[in-house]
């Protein structure tokens, strides 16, 4: 059976399309183009291992619930897998698969030696105290702990989890090995072995991405407008930095509702606000209320949907106004999407390209605790916007060489280094 389905990006079907089907469609557009020989195809569809557990724990009234915990490793051809371990209610294997399958892209497109993997459980951490939260987690690194390592696959932070996570998974996973194996998991508090630098990476990567797509399509920054969907650890990043940069971020949101300010807004205080308000915009003052359909749809240079995926749907799209999309999240577009932001001259920096500065940051995270050595702040984002900015470049010559998106463009670009690094090691 052929690897690569007829899909194309206008020719895709009209039904409802799963996370992985559109990750396989997109990599299916990109791999005809690329001409990408059907065994490598072959050797990146399928994950390499997919390990699901059943997680008891102890709740706080004393009765036991099982949570559902996942990892994917989608593949180990550049090095260890790398990807974030992610906390929703509504977590499912294709959803995990589809996040592993985009770590793979990732990491090659920005150049790093990693394979891909995500984890996630099944639960709502809104609802759940910090005792079933601590729980929770080490009871899943307990489950996890053959598939995890610091030479094998190593976790991140992603929605729903921080560096209070990585923490408990790497006290966990220490006490397990019987040895302080820091190298273990990314994201992780600085005294823990963490990494200057590492909690804003991922914004600090979509304002370079910004800065880079805006040079190139001649939007001049200092008169900028952008909207940012999405106040967590990417979102908030992300605007306090597009901010110091001079552009003014007009609308900011969070899942408990959207605000406008056509002055711009101090995200500073907004952040304040949330951190005094159990990290919610809600009731927030700096704006009008506005709907989510509201803000994305605004009439600005640069959208950055950094909240969760499938957020600019088909309808979204035909109403979009923004010159610029730089994906924060992780598929925030849907697959059949693409083709209308294409035809209307949008310029969207992938997701795979434009929230790479997150697993970058990890990566100097993982050198530095094998080093046992630990840099400044300015070092860490010094070498941050060196990727960044090589990263861009080669998906911004692919997608012209090409004569496609960058989104199509990065997956050319992950796939001239997995080819390669696929052929070295080879197959029997
Ligand atoms: P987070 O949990 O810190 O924050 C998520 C934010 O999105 C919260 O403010 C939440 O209220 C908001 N939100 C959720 N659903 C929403 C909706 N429907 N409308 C508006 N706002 C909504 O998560 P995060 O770590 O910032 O991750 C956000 C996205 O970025 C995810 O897709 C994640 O996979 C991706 N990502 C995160 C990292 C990282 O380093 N944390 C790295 C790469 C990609």
């Amino acid at each position: 059976m052929s690897t690569q389905t007829k899909s194309t990006e206008k020719s895709a079907p009209k039904e409802h399309v799963s996370m992985y089907e559109a990750v396989l469609a997109r990599f299916n557009t990109a791999a005809k183009l690329y001409n990408l020989p059907e065994d490598i195809a072959a050797m990146l569809i399928v994950p390499q291992k997919q390990v699901k557990v059943s997680l008891p724990v102890v709740m706080d009234n004393g009765k036991v619930q099982v949570f559902e915990g996942y990892r994917i490793v989608h593949s180990t051809y550049l090095g260890p897998s790398k990807g974030g371990i992610r906390y929703a209610p509504d977590v499912n294997d294709d959803e995990v698969k589809a996040l592993a399958a985009w770590m793979t892209y990732k990491c090659a497109v920005a150049g790093l030696p990693y394979g891909g993997a995500k984890g996630g459980i099944t639960c709502d951490p809104r609802k759940m105290s910090v005792g079933e939260l601590e729980r929770m987690t080490r009871a899943y690194t307990l489950a996890m702990a053959e598939v995890f390592g610091p030479n094998k696959d190593i976790p991140a932070p992603d929605m729903g989890t921080g560096k209070r996570e990585m923490a408990w998974i790497v006290d966990e996973y220490s006490k397990i090995r019987r040895e302080y194996l820091p190298g273990v998991v990314t994201g992780k508090p600085i005294t823990l072995g963490g990494s200057r630098g590492r909690e804003a990476a991922t914004g600090r990567g979509v304002m370079i991405h910004t800065i880079e797509a805006m040079k190139k399509i001649g939007i001049d920054r200092k008169k900028a407008t952008a909207a940012v969907q999405g106040f967590g650890n990417v979102g908030l990043n992300a605007a306090k930095l597009l901010a110091s940069k001079g552009i003014k971020v007009v609308a900011i949101s969070d899942h408990t509702g959207a605000f406008h300010n056509e002055k711009g807004f101090d995200i500073e205080t907004a952040i304040k606000y949330a951190q005094k308000n159990n990290n919610v915009l809600q009731g927030f003052t700096g704006g009008d209320l506005i709907t989510n359909e509201q803000l994305l749809t605004l009439d600005v240079d640069a959208l950055i949907p950094a909240a969760t995926q499938n957020q600019i749907s088909e309808a979204i799209a035909h109403k979009i106004q923004a010159k610029l999309i730089v994906e924060g999240a992780n598929g925030p577009t849907e697959f059949m999407a693409d083709h209308i932001l294409n035809e209307k001259g949008i310029t969207v920096v992938p997701d795979i390209l434009a929230n790479s500065g997150g697993v970058t940051v990890s990566y100097f995270e993982w050198v530095q605790n094998q080093y046992g050595h630990y840099w400044k702040e300015e070092e860490v984002n010094a070498k941050h916007d060196f990727a960044m900015e090589t990263a861009f470049e080669s998906v911004w010559f692919n997608s012209k060489q090409y004569k496609t998106s960058l989104r199509i463009g990065a997956y050319i670009t992950a796939f001239k280094k997995l080819e390669k690094a696929i052929r070295y090691r080879g197959a029997y």
